[in-house]
C-alpha cells in the first residue's frame, strides 16, 4: 500500500488511536510522547507491514488476512492491544469503527478477487 493514499492514511490513522487508547490504559508515557517505546515500535512495525501489503488498496482487514505478514511477537502484541482497545473505538472514534467494519464486509470478496489474480497470472 502507497504511503499518502487515503486507505494507507486511515488504516493509520485507525491503528494509532487504538495504540494510543491501549497505551493510556496500561503503559506510563514519556513525557511529550502519546505512546510509551514498546507502542512506539509497535506502530513503526505495523506501518512498515503496511507499506509492504500484498493486497494494496484492497486490503482486507488483518483479522481476516489469509497472509499472516507479522512476527509472532507483534502478532502476539496487536491481538492484546486491538482486545482491549477494539471495544472503545465504537465510541471514541465510530467513524473509523464504522469504516473498519465495511472492510471487514468487504474482506472475503476482496480475498478472493485477489486469489483470481494471482491464479490468472500462473496461468499465464
Ligand atoms: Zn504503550
Amino acid at each position: 500500500m502507497v504511503p499518502g493514499s487515503p486507505r494507507f492514511e486511515r488504516e493509520m490513522q485507525t491503528l494509532e488511536a487504538m495504540t494510543r487508547i491501549y497505551c493510556r490504559e496500561n503503559h506510563e508515557q514519556p513525557n511529550d510522547s502519546s505512546c510509551c517505546a514498546r507502542c512506539s515500535r509497535f506502530l513503526d512495525y505495523a506501518r512498515y507491514r503496511l507499506e509492504k501489503c500484498a493486497f494494496g488498496e484492497d486490503k482486507p482487514t488483518c483479522a481476516r488476512c489469509p497472509i499472516h505478514c507479522y512476527t509472532a511477537d507483534e502478532r502476539a502484541y496487536a491481538k492484546q492491544l486491538m482486545g482491549r482497545a477494539g471495544p472503545r473505538m465504537l465510541f471514541r472514534h465510530p467513524l473509523l469503527a464504522l469504516l473498519h467494519s465495511i472492510d471487514g464486509a468487504l474482506s472475503a470478496g476482496r480475498i478472493r478477487k485477489w486469489q483470481d489474480r494471482r491464479a490468472a497470472l500462473k496461468r499465464g
